[in-house]
Order: structure tokens, then C-alpha cells, then sequence
């Protein structure tokens, strides 16, 4: 092959380094703040971390079975039963995966023929649209736009419109990244009565369902297939990563009807086959903590949520409602000194204001515009993580107020 022609399949041309990589290569490199890629600095449960020292202790280091440990699978259908009185067989309709992304890519290969359609919202995260580009599917983005309440929602139109003959799957992100929002029983009963009108797959992406720290309902998080005739139709993807502040480990799961779980069942074993046979049994020991550990998480990331949003208020931002996730949206224009509703200067936007952060005030954030489907949607926006140590968010918030 000549050596001058890109070795790189054409329907990944597109898509260059993550901006996390990017982002925290150049936090590393500047010594800044890392406010930007979503992982959290402290560890999770003490339990959970002393299991998996045990089990590698105890010679858990071979391949564990393909859908996962039975312990586990019985761990995941356990705790969708205790929280959203779901209930799934761990025998046939649970899967454990290499984390949320690995279930997610795997679903859209299973489900997804070339020319397929995928209803997602805009902004979305960022392996989705290659997962759907490796698939050979297409992207039909649902606007995410804050509302007068400063929530980002979207609009009942937008919706009806994304869905048609082509539509196969929609893949559903709340709590969302990267908005924080949290989709409100409307908006959720809305996309089920469209998956059910135009006989359409979901899959949810609840990575974050341990995060809601607004309820919009007054409640904690609805998977959509707790709705009216959604769960023969969704795959539930979750993840131990945000949970249990163990993003590293990579342990993830998919709960749904044993045909949708079978098939993506079929793709995942080439990926990954299996993985991390010590962390499975962790995980389900964390699985089974009390409700005062899931209580202190909200309680403790909200916290933390308020304390990022009044800090990068003080430094200038206009920050954006964020209801759940670790990350909330800030609007740079002000900092720019640009009329808040106008037009950015020429020249400025989220992405070169983020490359320039680490080195200009010693932080690092992600630009909003590389999440978006839509070209030239979000380039005032970037966002920044609070699943942080206090100290480090009062760091890096006092950096920024330096050079505000
Ligand atoms: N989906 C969303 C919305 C995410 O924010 C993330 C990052 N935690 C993932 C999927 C990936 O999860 P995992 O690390 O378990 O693959
Ligand atoms: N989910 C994390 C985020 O949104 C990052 C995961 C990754 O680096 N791929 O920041």
C-alpha cells in the first residue's frame, strides 16, 4: 500500500483524538487544573476496594464467564429491582461489559444495518457518533436548548420530527452528558410513545443514574423502561465507573429483554470477549451498599456542583443549570467581555478557549462544540467537571478569578 494514503477507514476520517485525551495531555503537560475529562479524584467505597484485592488475592484473574460473574449479573438484577422495580433475569437478561461504552457500541452494531437511523439528542457523547459511523447508521440529532427556566430541554417538535421510516434506534443519555440535564417524565413519556408508535429500540445510557442531584419531578431517576410498554423494547446500560468513583476499572452492564440482551450478547464476545474478572465481585459487593452510600454521593456532588457554579460565577461565567451528572456548562462569553446574548468575537470560541486555559490560568475544560451533531451549535459553551476535591475546585476556581 502506498505509504501516503490514509490506512484509516473513510467512516472514521471524521473523528480525531478524543477532546478528553487532548484535553487532559494538555493539563498534564501545563501542570493545570483538570477540570475537563470526568473522572473523579477521590477513590470509591472502602468495601468495594478491599473486595477486589481480595479476589485478586483469592486468584480471580482468569477470564471470568462471557455475560459476566453470576455474582454480579445477580448484583445488577438486584438493584434494578430495588430502585425501579425492574425486573430482569441474571440469567438470560443481564450482560456485564467492558463499562458503558462497550455496551453502547455493542447494541448500536447489534441493532443498527447500514442506512439505519439513530435518534439522539444534540449535544451528544462523544463514542455515540462513532459507535453509529462504525455501524454504517446515521445520526438524527434532537436539539438540547435551555428553556426560560435555564434547563436545557428539547422541543416536543424537534422530536416527532427526528423519527421515520429509516428510524431503528434511539439512544437515549439522562442524566445527559454534556448538559447535566435530566429528561422530566414528559420529555421520557414522549420518547416512548414515539419508540412505541414507530416500533423503535432504545437504548438508555444511565451511567449517571446515581447522579441526579435536581430531580425534576421532585423524584431520583426514571429509566425509560419503567414507561408503559418500554421495557420489551430497551436495553438499560449502566456503569460502576461514576457509581462507585472507579472509572478505571471499566465495569458496565446492560439489562433488557433476553432477545435485545442475546443479540448484543453476539457482537460484544469479539469485542472484549470478557474483562476484569477481580473488579466483577467488587462491584457487586458495592452494588449492595446501603442507601447511605448512594445518599452521600447526591448529597456530596451537589455540593460540589454548587460550590464549581458560585466560584466560576465570581470568576466571570455565566453558568448554566445543571440538574445531575458531574459536569455543568458555562457560557464564556462574559469572560470575553461579549454582549451575553450577542454574537462571540471574532476569533474566540469554546475550543480555542479551552487550548489556550491550561496555559493562560492554569485550568483545563472541554469545549461543548465537539459534542454537537450539529455544526456551529455550542461554541460558547464549555464545560467543566465538579466530581473533584473540594480543595482542587477551589484551586482552580481561584486561578480562574486570577486572570478573570
Ligand atoms: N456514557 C456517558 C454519557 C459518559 O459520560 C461516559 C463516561 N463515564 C460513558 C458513557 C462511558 O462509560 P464507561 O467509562 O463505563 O465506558
Ligand atoms: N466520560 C468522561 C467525560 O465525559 C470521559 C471518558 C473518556 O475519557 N473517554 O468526560
Amino acid at each position: 500500500m502506498p505509504v501516503d494514503v490514509d490506512p484509516l477507514v473513510a467512516r472514521m476520517r471524521g473523528f480525531g483524538t478524543t477532546i478528553f485525551a487532548e484535553m487532559s495531555a494538555l493539563a498534564a503537560a501545563t501542570g493545570a487544573v483538570n477540570l475537563g475529562q470526568g473522572f473523579p479524584d477521590f477513590d470509591g467505597p472502602p468495601e468495594m476496594l478491599e473486595a477486589a484485592q481480595r479476589a485478586i488475592r483469592d486468584g480471580v484473574n482468569q477470564y471470568p464467564p462471557g455475560p459476566g460473574t453470576p455474582q454480579l449479573r445477580e448484583a445488577v438484577a438486584a438493584h434494578q429491582r430495588r430502585w425501579y422495580g425492574l425486573d430482569y433475569d441474571p440469567g438470560s437478561e443481564v450482560v456485564v461489559t467492558a463499562g458503558a461504552t462497550e455496551a453502547v457500541t455493542a447494541a448500536v452494531l447489534a441493532f443498527c444495518e447500514a442506512g439505519d437511523e439513530v435518534v439522539v439528542l444534540d449535544p451528544l457523547y462523544d463514542s455515540y457518533a462513532a459507535s453509529i459511523a462504525l455501524a454504517g447508521a446515521v445520526v438524527r440529532p434532537v436539539p438540547l436548548r435551555p428553556g426560560p427556566d435555564g434547563r436545557f430541554g428539547f422541543a416536543e417538535a424537534d422530536l416527532r420530527a427526528a423519527f421515520g421510516p429509516r428510524t431503528r434506534l434511539v439512544l437515549l443519555n439522562s442524566p445527559h452528558n454534556p448538559t447535566g440535564t435530566v429528561l422530566s417524565r414528559a420529555e421520557l413519556a414522549l420518547v416512548a410513545e414515539l419508540c412505541t408508535t414507530h416500533d423503535v429500540l432504545a437504548v438508555t445510557d444511565e451511567v449517571y443514574e446515581h447522579l441526579v442531584l435536581d430531580g425534576v419531578d421532585g423524584a431520583g431517576h426514571v429509566p425509560l423502561a419503567t414507561l408503559e410498554g418500554m421495557r420489551e423494547r430497551t436495553l438499560v446500560v449502566s456503569s460502576a465507573g461514576k457509581t462507585f468513583s472507579c472509572t478505571g476499572w471499566k465495569i458496565g452492564w446492560v439489562c433488557g429483554p433476553a432477545p435485545l440482551v442475546g443479540a448484543l450478547m453476539r457482537v460484544k464476545q469479539y469485542l472484549t470477549y470478557t474483562n476484569g474478572a477481580p473488579f466483577q465481585p467488587a462491584v457487586a459487593v458495592a452494588l449492595g451498599l446501603g442507601d447511605d452510600y448512594f445518599d452521600g454521593l447526591v448529597s456530596s456532588m451537589r455540593a460540589k456542583r454548587d460550590r464549581l457554579a458560585s466560584g466560576l460565577r465570581e470568576a466571570g461565567f455565566a453558568v448554566e443549570r445543571s440538574q445531575g451528572t458531574y459536569f455543568l456548562a458555562a457560557d464564556i462569553r462574559p469572560v470575553l467581555g461579549a454582549d451575553p446574548d450577542g454574537p462571540l468575537p471574532d476569533g474566540h470560541d469554546g475550543l480555542a478557549f479551552c487550548r489556550a486555559l491550561p496555559e493562560r490560568a492554569g485550568v483545563a475544560a472541554v469545549p461543548m462544540q465537539v459534542f454537537y451533531a450539529t455544526r456551529g451549535e455550542g461554541r460558547h459553551l464549555v464545560r467543566f467537571t465538579f466530581g473533584k476535591r473540594d480543595e482542587v475546585l477551589d484551586e482552580g476556581v481561584r486561578r480562574l478569578r486570577a486572570t478573570a
